[in-house]
């Protein structure tokens, strides 16, 4: 299947820093965010080591290539992530101002007819098909977590005070558990990839409203997203990656 990517990132209305960072490697087919916290150049430093060690561990363990089978991409992303963790957790030793230093990260390995994605924290994937759109990832999150035990209701938990507070990270323990899911792909489904910043910013139905009005075009579809989370106040830093297939 013939994939197109477009990525892009920006500070928002209200930060002075932009703690994200993103990777589009359509040659390898690896796609990410990831969302750094602990402060401005703390968050900066873990975002950045999490996107670079992904980019270097995925391109080694596929020389080059687009990988082949779901088990080896979902072996390549895990041992990517942890790699990520333990680069993460050194860097902070001996700093006591990166001290809770650490990132989400959402990362999607397009295979020929599927996509494996991979994430830790509140970064999310999701798929629009046939003009529904689909939250692929589960929030590691503490509003996520009281969701699903029906203490918070889903609108409740969208603009909580505690909706930044993640339950997994990169960096900030010795080990790490990704969630790691494998979807068929479709021509025209469009995948997208964000940080919390648009998600939190725009609701479902505007996210696929927005999709569905790109008509397949991945530019289009991230520059009127970062325009629509600035426009409804740009909170956060907002990141996002489109991937559509023909
Ligand atoms: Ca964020």
């Amino acid at each position: 299947m013939k994939l197109r990517a477009y990525g892009l990132s920006d500070v928002g209305r209200v930060r002075d820093s932009n703690e994200d960072q993103f990777l589009v490697d359509e040659g390898v087919g690896l796609y990410a965010v990831a969302d750094g916290m602990g402060g401005h150049a703390a968050g900066e430093i873990a975002s950045e080591i999490a996107i670079r060690t992904l980019a270097d561990s995925v391109r080694k363990a596929s020389e080059g290539a687009p990988t082949a089978g779901s088990a080896e991409a979902r072996e390549s992303l895990e041992q990517a992530l942890a790699s990520a963790n333990r680069l993460i957790c050194e860097s902070t030793a001996g700093h006591d101002e990166r001290r809770g230093m650490g990132t989400t990260v959402v990362a999607l390995l397009a295979l020929h007819d599927r996509a494996v994605i991979a994430h830790v924290g509140d970064s999310r994937a999701y798929l629009l098909r046939d003009g529904k759109l689909r939250l692929l990832t589960s929030d590691h999150s503490w509003v996520n977590e009281q969701v699903r035990m029906g203490i918070l209701s889903p609108s409740d938990a969208h603009r909580h005070p505690m909706r930044n507070v993640v339950t997994r990270a990169l960096g900030t323990r010795g080990d790490v558990h990704p969630d790691v899911l494998d979807e068929p792909l479709k021509p025209r489904d469009a995948l997208l990839l964000c940080s919390d910043g648009l998600n939190v910013m725009l609701g479902d139905d505007r996210i696929r409203d927005i999709l569905v009005a790109a008509n397949g075009d991945p530019e289009k579809a991230c520059r009127t997203l970062v325009d629509a989370a600035n426009e409804e106040g740009g909170d956060d830093n907002t990141t996002v990656i489109v991937v559509t297939a023909a």
